[in-house]
């Protein structure tokens, strides 16, 4: 079985190496780097710049743990050098496993002649031929830049160029409170640059419970992070040395960048989709069926480019679904458990539903939670803002969950188990959790479920 895949982002890569495993003939195009936008310009940079402004704040906090360390600053031109040494080593690593896979890498841009042909224009102008039994179509997504905001690379960036800044500007307007907007935000803000979020909905991370958004709500009101919500822009303007931002309600702001960060869209750009008779959304996504098919038979498609969440580990899932589906295993669906992550301090979690949406669904539910404040492990790391909460049913099946503290990207994991596999809180409290380990704020949560935490205090009076 000959496979061809055009973009090498998580959703491409994964399902190249799987297919090569399987036993296909594959071939990779790729016009950028290896690794797409995860790892070039999205998850790996963002999260390497906000694992140095920890280890800043943890240095700035030295003193409460009795350390001493007077000099203590951050160089963000030191920061995007290591940051840039994250992505290279991770980038070679992925072209090794292509070579150690045989999966044949063509660098080039990609577009479809017909049901089995790609056509690669190469750097130099050469074009090649590449004739296959099926394709999949993995070429990601872009920033929405809508054109009222003028954007320019300088003045009014995107994430891309916001993680290649090697001075911190003096101040940003952040449009849009929603992932991306918060992570960089808060990093700018940690490496000396004053921050306003202007958010249009009524909370930021407007997809999570309010619970969940006040909690890092407070600590970037503690860093004196501005944040505006229930408020879109009207208009903007660059001057000389500034951007001038009008506010819907007429509110103007000033700061020397904007960075916009209102979301994503798919990016098909000059792949012939039309022509060959593939089907689009509205809203510019990739039809595909269960299987992952698109509405040209052997033309399979995932990742950004389909109506699923824009997130890393999605695309990797579905590029091993579409692999093993390309190679006769059909496989179908996604999970329904997908977990989703904010890199902030204090980090947000959540998997399933959120009550708002249980709410909204008519699904009758009972809540568990217990903060971490009450915690050994958290009080001994010195972080202790936040909450575990668990959302169960009538049945006490576990159908979403939420962490807002230290470490809850990692912690989320044994929650998504349960939204995946329908275990009960019961059955998942049941467990025995080590001492003195976050984790046991789980554990805790879920017991509160059924009033039986040992730790949470509740007045009882
Ligand atoms: C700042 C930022 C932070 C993020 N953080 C996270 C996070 O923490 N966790 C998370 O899960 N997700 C995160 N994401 C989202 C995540 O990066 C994407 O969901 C993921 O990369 C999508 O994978 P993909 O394979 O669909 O596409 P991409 O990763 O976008 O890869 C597509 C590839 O296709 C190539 N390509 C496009 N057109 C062609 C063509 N015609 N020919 C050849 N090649 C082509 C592109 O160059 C690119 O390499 C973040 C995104 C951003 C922007």
């Amino acid at each position: 079985m000959k496979i061809t895949v055009i973009g090498a982002g998580p959703g491409g890569y994964e399902a190249a190496i799987m297919a090569a495993k399987l036993g296909a003939d594959v071939k990779i195009v790729e016009k950028n780097e290896v690794g797409g936008t995860c790892l070039n310009i999205g998850c790996i940079p963002t999260k390497a710049l906000l694992a140095s402004s920890d280890v800043l704040t943890t240095s700035l906090e030295a003193e409460k743990f009795g350390v001493f360390n007077d000099n203590t600053y951050a160089d963000l031109k030191q920061i995007i050098e290591r940051k840039d040494k994250v992505v290279s080593g991770l980038v070679k690593g992925i072209k090794f496993l292509f070579e150690s896979n045989c999966v044949n890498l063509v660098r080039g841009i990609g577009k479809l002649i017909d049901s089995k042909t790609v056509e690669v224009k190469r750097g130099d102008g050469s074009v090649e031929k590449l004739v296959s039994d099926k394709i999949l179509l993995a070429t990601g997504s872009i920033p929405i830049c809508p054109e009222m905001f003028h954007y320019d690379g300088k003045r009014v960036i995107t994430s891309t160029e916001a993680l290649a800044l090697k001075t911190p500007p003096k101040s940003m307007i952040v449009i849009g409170g929603g992932v991306i907007g918060c992570e960089l935000g808060q990093f700018f803000n940690r490496m000396g640059t004053k921050i306003t979020i202007v958010e249009m909905a009524d909370q930021i991370l407007s997809s999570e419970d309010e619970d969940v958004a006040k909690q890092l709500v407070r600590q970037f009101k503690r860093e004196k992070i501005k944040i505006l919500t229930a408020n879109g822009v009207s208009d903007v303007n660059i001057q000389d040395s500034n951007v001038v931002v009008t506010l819907k309600n007429g509110e103007i702001l000033e700061a020397e960048m904007i960075l916009l960060s209102i979301g994503r869209c798919s990016y098909s750009k000059g792949l012939n989709l039309e022509e060959v008779g593939i089907k689009i959304d509205p809203q510019g996504h990739i039809e595909v069926d269960g299987n992952l098919e698109t509405s040209v038979k052997g033309i399979y498609a995932v990742g950004d480019l389909i109506n699923t969440p824009f997130l890393a580990h999605v695309a990797s899932k579905e590029g091993i679904i579409a692999a093993e589906n390309m190679m006769g295993k059909a496989k179908t669906g996604l999970h329904k458990a997908i977990p989703r992550c904010v890199y902030t301090d204090p980090q947000v979690a959540a998997v399933g539903l959120t009550e708002k949406e249980a709410q909204k669904r008519g699904i009758p539910y009972k809540t568990g939670s217990f903060d971490f404040r009450a915690l050994g492990k958290a009080q001994i790391i010195g972080k202790i803002q936040g909450q575990v909460k668990i959302i169960v049913d009538e049945k006490d099946v576990v159908i979403g969950a939420s962490i807002v503290g230290p470490e809850a990207t990692d912690l989320l994991a044994e929650l998504t188990m349960a939204v995946h596999f329908g275990l009960t809180a019961e059955v998942l409290g049941d467990v025995i959790h080590p001492h003195p380990t976050l984790s046991e704020a789980i554990m805790e949560a879920l017991h509160d479920v059924h009033g039986k935490s040992i730790n949470k205090v509740s007045l009882r009076l």
